[in-house]
């Protein structure tokens, strides 16, 4: 095993629960952006592993790009820099339809310049009867994944039904994207037994405190105090 592939951390477990792959790159910051937020990719190597579990690489590509970008240090930087980048016009493209803004000018500008850079490697491919795309690779090149990236949040923004169903969580901590494919549509949490318990949690104490206030203020007035 060479020293690059030690690089990737197997303990990191990404959460995919966005129903869709450009919204779980957005999801791969913890916290409320703008409050406080924890970045989950600190590493070319931790973005790997995330287009891994996003099903983007096999182990033998990602094991590839580990070696080069161990060889290369400031490409593997600048590709990170591209991908963090990226998530985050992403991320302000579907917040702001999510809360029934427009997107800024800026940021589609910034994902139609990362697809201008990668739809070129779009190939169709034969496979048995059956026709499908595929992304040719570049001999390794390190930002690889950013066009499968960049083109699903092209497909989201251009489809027809999904694009209204984009929403971003409700909870205190967290403001992550996710497409609601609810039977009515009434999705409001991230993740119920996360941000939805934590909110109920929050409704139940904010409960218990006004009842236990009311009971002191009649108990106070039957005693006569203020
Ligand atoms: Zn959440």
């Amino acid at each position: 095993m060479s020293a690059a592939v030690n690089t990737l951390s197997p303990a990191k477990k990404f959460q995919f629960v966005g129903g869709n792959l450009c919204l779980d790159f957005t999801n791969t910051v913890g916290g409320k952006r703008g409050l406080s937020t924890r970045e989950h990719l600190n590493s070319y190597a931790d973005f790997v592993c995330w287009c891994q579990q996003a099903d983007l690489l096999d182990a033998s590509t990602a094991n590839a790009l580990l070696r080069r970008s161990a060889r290369h240090p400031d490409e593997a930087a600048a590709a990170l820099g591209r991908a963090i980048g990226l998530r985050e016009s992403i991320y302000r493209i579907f917040a702001a339809l999510a809360s029934g803004e427009s997107p800024q000018t800026s940021d589609l500008d910034h994902l139609n310049a990362e697809l201008a850079m990668h739809l070129g490697r779009l190939q169709v491919a034969s496979n048995k009867k059956r026709f499908a795309w595929t992304w040719r690779s570049l001999d390794g090149a390190l930002d690889h994944p950013l066009g499968p990236i960049a083109r699903s949040a092209a497909d989201l923004l251009t489809s027809t039904h999904l694009l209204k169903q984009v929403r971003q969580c409700e909870g205190d901590t967290c403001g992550w994207l996710f497409v609601d494919s609810s039977k009515n549509h009434s999705r409001r949490w991230c993740v119920m037994s996360d941000c939805g318990n934590a909110a109920k949690v929050r409704r139940f104490r904010m409960k218990s405190s006004r009842a236990r206030s009311a009971s002191s203020a009649t108990s106070r007035k039957a005693r006569g105090m203020k």
